[in-house]
């Protein structure tokens, strides 16, 4: 993932009690920063009070710790590994959290035609051994986690609220939706709590609510390590930029990709880069994943699909041996 430097207007960044010198005399700004699914969570709200902030905020960060033990892979006790676990073939009652997420994701699947794939656990697993080893899965290997992948193995029931996984070994991964989708949450709660000046990041996702005071939007740089950067003013909105300019692994000299080919179950092979604005983080979060799978020509069929949505494409970071 990408940084995406978020400096909202008129503020110093770290420094909480900064008076904007607006109409809104009473709005003040605070920061709280903490780890969050493996990744830095950043909220920025504008209150009256620190009081306020600051049981917003926790709530908030409880929020998204909430949700990382309904969708994580990274832990045997989260809803989602639960239900992996459950026995094949066996409709699984899960909560409306998890339902809401996978719903979200077949959505995503189904427009992408498949780039965007929220049940590629099994080969994600072996490809986070490659990273640490740097060496290729052996192709049985391979194909017997990519027999363990795909939505067709998959049976949402949404009325009853359950999820059917149809063969033993498959492995859900909402590293491609889950950050956005827990910042939009926690959004909500800022939200609920009357700060709707409020910003979340979640690893570099991130839930945009309405601007700073006197300013005109969230002033955003999307930015990749050749140094491009390209500025972004906004708010009610979710951005999230997906590429492999810190998490990739070269083995043979081909650089690989944290993001998989569903149709290959390897490593993306292209180093692009690209952010996505859409009316909600998860959207922004999946589509930033889809799109970079898809390319910027195919993912075409996203932004018809989402007229809203908007898809910054930042150079690649250097040819690639396989796709120069
Ligand atoms: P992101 O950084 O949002 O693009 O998410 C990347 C993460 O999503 C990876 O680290 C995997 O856990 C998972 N993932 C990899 N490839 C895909 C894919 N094609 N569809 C959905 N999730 C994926
Ligand atoms: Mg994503």
């Amino acid at each position: 993932m990408l940084a995406l430097v978020l400096f909202p207007l008129g503020c110093t960044a770290n420094r909480p009690g900064e008076r904007p010198g607006s109409g809104e005399a009473t709005a003040i700004r605070f920061e709280y920063a903490r780890v969050v699914m493996g990744s830095r969570a950043r909220i920025v709200v504008y209150a009256g009070d620190e009081a306020t902030a600051i049981e917003a905020s926790r709530e908030a960060f409880g929020e998204m710790d909430r949700l990382n033990l309904v969708l994580s892979d990274y832990t045997a006790k989260s809803e989602a590994m639960r239900l992996c676990a459950s026995p094949a073939g066996v409709a699984y009652p899960v909560s409306a959290d998890l339902l809401d997420v996978m719903l979200k994701a077949s959505i995503v699947h189904e427009a992408s035609g498949g780039a965007f794939d929220p049940s590629l656990g099994a080969l994600t697993s072996l490809w986070r051994v490659s990273f640490k080893s740097g060496v290729l899965p052996e192709r049985p290997v391979l194909e017997d986690a990519r027999a363990r992948s795909g939505l067709g193995l998959i049976e949402i029931d949404a009325g009853q609220s359950k999820i059917l996984i149809r063969r033993a070994g498959v492995k859900l991964d909402f590293g491609a939706i889950g950050k956005g989708y827990a910042a939009d949450r926690a959004l909500d709660v800022l939200a609920r709590h009357g700060l709707n000046r409020a910003m979340v990041d979640l690893g570099g996702d991130l839930a945009l609510g309405d601007s700073p005071p006197a300013a005109d939007g969230w002033e955003i740089a999307a930015s990749n390590d050749r140094g491009d950067s390209h500025p972004l003013l906004l708010s009610n909105v979710g951005v999230a930029t997906s590429g492999d300019t810190y998490r990739s692994v070269t083995i043979d000299g081909v650089r690989y990709s944290h993001i998989l080919d569903p149709r290959t179950g390897l490593g993306l092979r292209s180093s692009q880069a690209v952010t996505v604005t859409a009316e909600e983080a998860w959207l922004a979060d999946a589509l930033a994943s889809a799109a970079s799978v898809l390319g910027p020509e195919g993912c075409r069929r996203l932004t018809e699909r989402w007229p809203s949505a908007r898809t910054i494409w930042l150079a690649p970071r250097a040819p690639n041996r396989a796709n120069p």
